[in-house]
């Protein structure tokens, strides 16, 4: 994928402003105990990667988007595969996708909510 769109950014969890530095210290999101951690400033470029106090609660906004688009995509997928589905097998399929790809989902929410904010500025720039 080339680098310079949002998309670049948001899935390669890179910097927002020069798409080099990592926007979390472990790439592997299903590492639980450092799912949270980023560092306080793009190592490339400087760029802040909290904007200001609590600025990844507006993520969690995000986060229940990709969530709820998650349900219905599951929703619709067992429709069109069209078996004659009970009730209680569309919730353990549709909490199963949701519990699976919650690390997965959570990064995307970050990383889509400071893409929200900053802009790509080339990968030689100043602080
Ligand atoms: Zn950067």
């Amino acid at each position: 994928m080339k680098k310079g769109t949002k998309l670049y950014s948001i899935l390669n969890q890179k910097c927002p402003r020069c798409h080099e530095g990592d926007l979390f210290e472990e790439r592997n999101p299903y590492k639980l105990s450092k799912i949270f951690d980023m560092p306080a400033e793009c190592p490339k470029c400087g760029q802040p990667y909290s904007l200001e106090p609590s600025f990844y609660y507006g993520a969690m906004y995000v986060n229940y988007g990709l969530t709820v688009g998650l349900g219905i995509a599951v929703f619709i997928a067992m429709l069109v595969l069209g078996e004659e589905w009970q009730l209680h097998e569309y919730l353990i399929a549709i909490i199963g996708a949701i519990l699976i790809t919650m690390p997965l989902n959570f990064r995307l929410g970050r990383s889509i909510w400071i893409n929200m904010f900053v802009k790509y500025k080339g990968v030689s720039v100043e602080n």
